[in-house]
């Protein structure tokens, strides 16, 4: 099959809504990450998307929409805090889970009795789910395990012939997936961090339920290895000594032979003289911009060893954290 890019002016968005309409696969620009959709109502245009990507069927989907009003049509039930939620925050980087109704198909939800919902706020993203005129499932456009695909580029180099089309809307915005919570459990629950910071939820809200370093999976995704590039990934834990601590840490692996580089915040990236940096940003908000595309450029410029700056896991500071120490494998320095 041949994977064709298209441009997203209005005529291409149409035509990529007919496909998944009739069942096809079409990767999609959102403000988080490149998601890889199907038609969440025909169960094996699903089965098409974990075929693609490889991913593990217990692995659920979100379920995104272009209006609000569709949440009824796919959730049985919707608590009062969730419609808050809904209200203050969607479209935007964040996900509900509640219970769901039993026209979503179980291979959408890895055969939970719940569903995660998203409206995105990509233009693209909403007139491409509104054109289709279902609801779209998608998970992250890239094969399972790999960094999240953050423009058409990556997702062309992890799909290239398993899709037919990719839609290309340019450079994701936030850059890290969306926030998860639960709402099917009691108390509002953090089940990942994301794209909307939970604090700032938690000013609409009230409390919610954050699990920290948790050694259990609290959703299904979170058990598999992810965000991995084929370097090794090390993060260097917050605390005075870490610029020398991520220098020694490059000097080791130059002096293994293994080419080597940073990734730094602009505060730290000259206290390495001559050795190589990039700079994620002056806040967490870029570095959650820049971080995926650095861990494919380390790909694809050879580099075997990546070590990265931590962050404190406050605001986006949170999303960068789990996203660095999975990427690491839990390596850190
Ligand atoms: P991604 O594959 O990057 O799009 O991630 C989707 C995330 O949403 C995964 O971590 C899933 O485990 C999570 N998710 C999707 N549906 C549900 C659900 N019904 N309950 C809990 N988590 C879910
Ligand atoms: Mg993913």
């Amino acid at each position: 099959m041949d994977t064709v890019i298209y441009k997203a002016t209005e005529e291409n968005i149409k035509k990529c809504a007919e496909i998944i309409k009739n069942g096809g696969l079409v990767a999609f620009p959102t403000e988080t990450v490149y998601g890889l959709g199907a038609n969440a109502l025909i169960s094996k245009s699903v089965k098409d998307i974990y075929a693609a990507k490889g991913r593990p069927s217990d692995n659920p989907l979100i379920v995104h929409i272009a209006d609000k009003r569709t949440v009824f049509e796919i959730a049985k039930t919707v608590p009062p805090l969730a419609l808050k939620f809904m209200e203050a925050f969607m479209p935007g980087p964040v996900t509900a889970v509640l219970p769901k109704k039993s026209i979503v198909p179980d291979v959408v939800t890895g055969g939970l009795d719940t569903v995660a919902i998203r409206m995105p706020q990509n233009e693209i993203a909403r007139t491409l789910i509104s054109l289709s005129g279902v609801p779209v499932c998608a998970p992250s456009a890239n094969t399972s395990g790999k960094p999240s695909p953050t423009c058409a580029k990556h997702v062309y180099f992890d799909l290239n012939g398993k899709i037919p089309a990719i839609l290309d809307g340019g450079d994701c915005t936030v850059g890290v997936e969306s926030t998860v919570i639960d709402f099917t459990a009691g108390a509002p629950r953090l089940l990942r961090a994301g794209g909307m910071p939970v604090e700032t939820i938690e000013k609409v809200i009230g409390p919610v339920t954050v699990v920290r370093n948790s050694k259990v999976a609290l959703c299904p995704g979170m058990k598999y290895k992810h965000y991995s590039p084929d370097a090794d990934v090390f993060m260097a834990v917050p605390g005075k000594d870490i610029k020398q601590r991520m220098a020694d840490a490059f000097d080791k692996a130059e002096s293994e032979g293994k080419k080597a580089v940073i990734i730094a915040m602009s505060e730290l990236k000259d206290s390495f003289e001559n050795r190589k940096v990039w700079d994620a940003g002056k806040d967490c908000e870029s570095y959650a911009h820049n971080l995926f595309a650095f861990l494919r450029k380390a790909d694809d410029e050879k580099y075997s060893v990546v070590i990265c700056q931590g962050v404190e896991e406050k605001g986006m500071g949170a999303s960068v954290y789990n996203r660095l120490i999975k990427a690491a494998g839990g390596k850190t320095i």
